[in-house]
């Protein structure tokens, strides 16, 4: 059961009723949702969590659902944590863990954050959602639109994978293809449905995506036997994972699951769009827009992304960085993730192999370390890329 309390603003602390429809605060920044962590520490016990459901819903205490019969589950979560001997001997790391979320519903993690944003919106009688995507967002909301019996309006550049918007129109979505990037497709999807009951799910516009994507970090440290990896390295376009990961830590303190060393938070992005790494390097606490983003890694085509301070502030907070990788090395990084660990990852997964091996080379890790990479996504949408790499 559910112990949300309430919402609370990232930037201006004010709070917001539960229960209610929400997108962002007055001020403009991204909610938070906010639990009683005291109660839910007496049934969200570690020790006991062995005996709850092999998806993200195990978690129920800091979901926000208040009933179950919202609940929209087509098994999202509790993917694998494989530990990666091959490679890991490889590059000298005995303790290197791949998270394979290409085992989610729709074959990538953004199933988590819509599987809960979905059944928030069920929950409070929403029947219209609506965002732009620029790859597997769109088709992660298609289907728990259709499982629910919700209309979704998917706005999605016309560089998006094939795949992504054929799922899209699959699963009952309306598309609507928009040239430009992300950015100019959010802004034709508010100018086109303005006045209209739709519901806007962007990334970080209303709070609950980052809930349901928080629970990659949950997942981990069960996974490792309650031990906190130290180092994380994530594919970061909007953000949503790293911020929900950040607050996944500090949850679990306060839960007293975990306590010591939070883990090294390491943002990877495209050298062709990466306002992130930019605004990290110049030490600025909020990322100017990237000018003509451009990568093979749609999931990172993000130019400008809503939670860019709050990206910033969590990498700073976990003494991680952000750094970019070529598209060639993603590439090379995706063959090598397929042949050393038999997974056939996405671009982003690639990027995140592929940043490793920099922070390798550059001294930021050690051979020690456990570290985790987030596979995010399955390489089989990316059919484009599957034929550059096999021509
Ligand atoms: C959306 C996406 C990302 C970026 O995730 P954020 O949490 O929005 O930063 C990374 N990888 C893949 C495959 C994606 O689809
Ligand atoms: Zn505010």
């Amino acid at each position: 059961m559910s112990l949300l309390t309430h919402l609370e603003c990232a930037r201006c602390g004010k709070q917001h009723e539960p229960a209610r429809v929400h997108n962002l605060c007055g001020c403009g920044a991204p909610l938070l949702a906010r639990y009683d962590l005291r109660r839910a520490a007496e049934t969200l016990v570690f020790e006991r969590m062995a005996s709850r459901q092999p998806t993200l819903w195990r978690y129920g205490e800091v979901l926000p659902t208040a009933r179950d019969s919202s609940v929209l589950c087509l098994g999202e979560g509790f993917t694998p944590l494989i530990h990666a001997r091959r490679l890991g001997k490889r590059l000298g790391l005995p303790n290197l863990y791949l998270k394979d979320e290409s085992r989610n519903p729709t074959s990538s993690f953004k199933a988590r954050g819509l599987a809960v944003a979905a059944s928030m919106a069920y929950e409070l009688g929403i029947r219209r959602l609506a965002m732009p995507s620029a790859g597997n967002a769109g088709g992660a909301l298609a289907a728990y639109a259709a499982l629910a019996g919700l209309e979704a309006a998917i706005y999605m550049p016309e560089e998006t994978p094939r795949a992504n918007w054929q799922e899209c129109v699959l699963l009952g979505a309306k598309v609507v293809r928009v040239s430009g990037s992300i950015k100019d497709c959010g802004r034709e999807m508010r100018e086109q449905l303005k006045g209209e009951d739709w519901f806007d799910v962007s990334t970080l516009r209303e709070p609950y995506r980052l809930e349901g994507k928080k629970t990659m970090a949950y997942e981990v440290v069960e996974q490792l036997g309650g031990r906190v990896p130290q180092a994380m390295i994530y594919p970061t376009g909007g953000g949503t994972g790293l911020i929900g990961m950040w607050k996944a830590f500090e949850e679990m303190e306060e839960l007293g699951w975990t306590s010591g060393a939070r883990p090294r938070m390491f943002s990877v992005q495209a050298q062709g769009c990466a306002p992130i790494v930019r605004a990290f390097a110049q030490g600025s606490d909020r990322a100017e827009e990237w000018e003509g983003p451009q990568t093979i890694a749609s999931g990172l085509r993000v130019p400008s992304a809503i939670g860019d301070f709050l990206m910033l502030r969590a990498l700073r907070e976990s003494r991680g960085v952000a750094l970019a990788v070529a598209d060639s090395d993603m590439l090379a990084a995706m063959r090598e993730l397929a042949e050393t660990e038999g997974l056939l990852t996405s671009p982003e997964g690639g990027a995140t192999l592929a940043a490793l091996k920099k922070l390798l080379w550059d001294g930021l890790l050690a051979g020690h370390e456990s570290i985790v990479l987030f596979l995010t996504a399955g390489g089989y949408k990316y059919q484009e890329v599957l034929e550059t790499l096999t021509s």
